[in-house]
Formats: C-alpha cells, sequence, structure tokens
C-alpha cells in the first residue's frame, strides 16, 4: 500500500482514502507485489470472488465506484472472473431500455485492453471510451460528460497501458500516413514533460489527460466539487493484468 490518499489522481477527493481504507481491512497478497508501482490494485485478499450481481445499481459514491473497479482487477488477475454470468442474466432479464454505468473509463484503443474484462464488469457497469493514446479530445470529453450528468457515474479513470503504440509514435515523431498524426499533439504534452521512456511517458500522459477532464469541463468540475464525481489516472500492465493507480 502505498498512500494513495495523497495522490492528486483523485483531484483531492476522497476517493482513495474510501477505497483503500476499506482494501487495508482485507488480507494482502503481498508475494504478487513486486515494489512501488506494483501498488495499490494488488492488496486485496481472496474473498472478494463472489460480488454483488447487483452491483451498478447499488454504488452511491465515487469511494464505491473505484472499489469496484479495484476488487473487479482482481478477480481478473486471480482468473476469478464472474462477468459472463452476469450478462447473461441481464440479457436474460432483457433490462435493455436502461443503463446505470457507476465509472467511465478512458481507455486506448489497444486489444489488448479489453476494459469490461479487466474489470470483470458486466453488461450496463461501465461506460467505456476508447481512443488511440486515451487523450481527452472535445468529443471524447463530450462523451464522458454524457455518462457523468446524464447516466450518474461517480468515477472517471483514464487508463493507459504498457507498450502503448500511440505514446510510442509520439516519441519516435516519424511521418505516418494519413491523419494518424493527429493524435500526437494529445500526446506531446507528455513526452515533452517526461522524456523519451515510454513507460514514464504513458503514464504522464495518463495524469494530463486526467487533468485535463478536471479542468476542461466545467460540467465535469461541477460534479467534482459537489463530491459527487472523482478522476483517477491508472496504468494497466498488458503482461500481467494489473492495474495500478497513477500519483
Ligand atoms: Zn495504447
Amino acid at each position: 500500500m502505498h498512500g494513495i490518499d495523497k495522490r492528486p489522481g483523485c483531484g483531492g477527493e476522497e476517493c482513495g482514502d474510501r477505497a483503500m481504507a476499506s482494501f487495508s481491512r482485507r488480507r494482502f497478497l503481498n508475494t504478487t507485489l513486486t515494489g512501488a508501482s506494483a501498488g495499490v490494485l494488488a492488496g486485496i485478499g481472496t474473498e472478494l470472488g463472489a460480488p454483488s450481481p447487483a452491483r451498478a445499481q447499488t454504488i452511491t459514491s465515487p469511494a464505491e465506484a473505484l472499489q469496484a473497479l479495484v476488487e473487479g482487477n482482481q478477480r481478473y488477475v486471480e482468473r476469478q472472473l464472474t462477468f459472463y454470468q452476469k450478462d447473461l442474466a441481464i440479457l436474460q432479464q432483457r433490462t435493455a431500455e436502461k443503463q446505470e454505468p457507476f465509472a467511465s473509463v478512458l481507455s486506448c484503443a489497444d486489444s489488448r485492453v479489453p476494459v469490461e474484462l479487466i474489470f470483470d464488469q458486466s453488461i450496463g457497469h461501465v461506460f467505456v471510451n476508447r481512443v488511440a493514446g486515451n487523450i481527452a479530445t472535445t468529443e471524447i470529453i463530450a462523451s464522458i460528460e454524457y455518462g457523468a450528468a446524464v447516466l450518474g457515474t461517480k468515477l472517471i479513470m483514464v487508463l493507459s497501458h504498457g507498450n502503448c503504440g500511440a505514446v510510442a509514435a509520439t516519441i519516435a515523431g516519424k511521418a505516418v500516413p494519413g491523419q494518424i498524426s493527429s493524435l500526437y499533439r494529445y500526446i506531446r504534452p507528455a513526452v515533452n514533460q517526461a522524456g523519451d521512456n515510454l513507460r514514464a511517458a504513458t503514464e504522464a500522459n495518463a495524469r494530463i489527460q486526467a487533468q485535463l477532464l478536471k479542468e476542461s469541463s466545467p460540467v465535469l468540475a461541477g460534479l467534482i466539487k459537489e463530491g459527487k464525481l472523482s478522476v483517477v489516472a491508472a496504468f494497466y500492465d498488458v503482461k500481467n493484468g494489473k492495474v495500478t493507480l497513477l500519483s
């Protein structure tokens, strides 16, 4: 456990505090920790295999939303997925007329980052926004605003990942076909800040996009100020499946 409560990725909100306070009461799997970066999502006990089937409808705070994602990622890492059975149940119940996602996730389009799968979440739980480089474009901000203001998501997670091609291409800065280079301008500030180390630039990009979401949208800023919404940045390790919250 590494002081998530002090991390600006939570925007000064209590999301990290409460979620992690809850986790700290659980039994740790310290053998899975490999250092600070292995981090905050690794310390979950083994008793989490059977979450409430109605989870999305019971989540009422940013802290609970973050906890649900963290616990789902732990089930994924431990290969104790539950989403498939719940998907079938939801389809059988024919609840197609409404959605109540508890979180928005802005992730890369990379095929190795299947968001619902890595958080073990079923139909209707996560409002997923994907674009190469997990960048907060105008359209992405609009989509995430819809998730928060209309659908009531409690948490926004900007999810970066290992070996991100969009970040690598921005670092390389070489000519590319079509409009691919239009991604670069969103990612360039992270490369300028973190240098040409891919992991460092990728994490910097997630933090910058999270900050953009917090600052560029009056809609989101208002919800954050009211304590109804938190924004966090995170990193997904494509090698071991772990999601780590970033400072
Ligand atoms: Zn990527």
